[in-house]
C-alpha cells in the first residue's frame, strides 16, 4: 500500500488546520502550527508567501478532500469508496459519507482513546489486539455497528502501552463508551454529523466528486 512517509506536521501546514496526526504534541505546546509562521504553505514557495492564495472553486474542493483524507489517513480510492456507499444510501450523501468513515474500526480504536492518534490506533488494528464482539479482527477499515463490543484481548493486556490505560480519564465522544478497567468499549450509537468535531465542509467534496 502507497505510504506518506514525510513529516505528518507539514500535512497540517498544507491544508491550513491542524489535523492531529501525532497524538499528545498535537496538543501540547510542542505542535508547530501554534508558532509564529509555522501555518505557512510548506516548500520554498509557500514559506515566502504571507498569506495563502486565493483558491479557484475547484481548489478548494480538492483542499476540503485532501484534509479529510488525511485526517482519516485514507488512500484516494479507500475515500471513494465510502463516497459510492454514502450516494446509494438514504439521506444526505456528504453526512452519511463522514458516518461512514467515522465508522471504520481504527477510528473507534482512536475515539476510545485506546490509541493516541489514528495512525497508531491502525498499527493497534492491524497487529490483532482488537476483539470486535470477542472474535480478532485485524481490518482498519472494519466499519463498526451498533452495540459492537469492542476489547483489548486478553494477551495483550499485559503489554505497557495498554497497561497504561487503567485507571485512566478518558473523554470520549458520545456514541461510543470505553471502560479503563475492564478495557472494554461498546458502540452505543452511530456517529451522527454533530459528532464529528472536525470543520469540514463535506459538500465540497460531493461537489468534486458530483463534477
Ligand atoms: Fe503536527 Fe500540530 Fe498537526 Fe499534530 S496538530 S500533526 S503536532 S502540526
Amino acid at each position: 500500500m502507497a505510504k506518506y512517509c514525510g513529516a505528518d506536521c507539514r500535512i497540517c501546514r498544507r491544508e491550513g488546520c491542524k489535523l492531529f496526526l501525532k497524538g499528545e504534541r498535537c496538543t501540547s505546546s510542542k505542535c508547530p502550527f501554534d508558532k509564529k509562521n509555522a501555518a505557512t504553505i510548506p516548500g520554498q514557495h509557500g514559506a515566502n508567501q504571507k498569506r495563502r492564495p486565493r483558491l479557484s472553486g475547484y481548489g478548494l474542493q480538492l483542499r476540503e478532500k485532501q484534509k479529510v483524507k488525511k485526517a482519516y489517513g485514507l488512500l484516494e480510492k479507500q475515500f471513494k469508496k465510502y463516497y459510492i456507499e454514502a450516494e446509494r444510501q438514504k439521506g444526505v450523501t456528504g453526512e452519511t459519507m463522514l458516518s461512514l468513515i467515522e465508522r471504520r474500526l481504527d477510528n473507534v480504536v482512536y475515539r476510545m482513546g485506546i490509541g493516541v492518534s489514528r495512525a497508531e490506533s491502525r498499527q493497534i488494528v492491524n497487529h490483532g489486539h482488537i476483539l470486535v464482539n470477542g472474535k480478532n479482527v485485524n481490518i482498519p477499515s472494519y466499519s463498526v455497528k451498533k452495540g459492537d463490543v469492542i476489547a483489548i484481548k486478553e494477551n495483550s493486556k499485559e503489554l505497557e502501552m495498554f497497561k497504561q490505560l487503567k485507571g485512566a480519564k478518558i473523554v470520549t465522544p458520545k456514541w461510543v463508551e470505553f471502560d479503563t478497567e475492564s478495557l472494554t468499549g461498546k458502540i452505543i450509537d452511530l456517529p451522527q454529523r454533530d459528532d464529528i468535531d472536525m470543520a469540514i465542509q463535506e459538500h465540497l467534496i460531493i461537489e468534486l466528486y458530483s463534477r
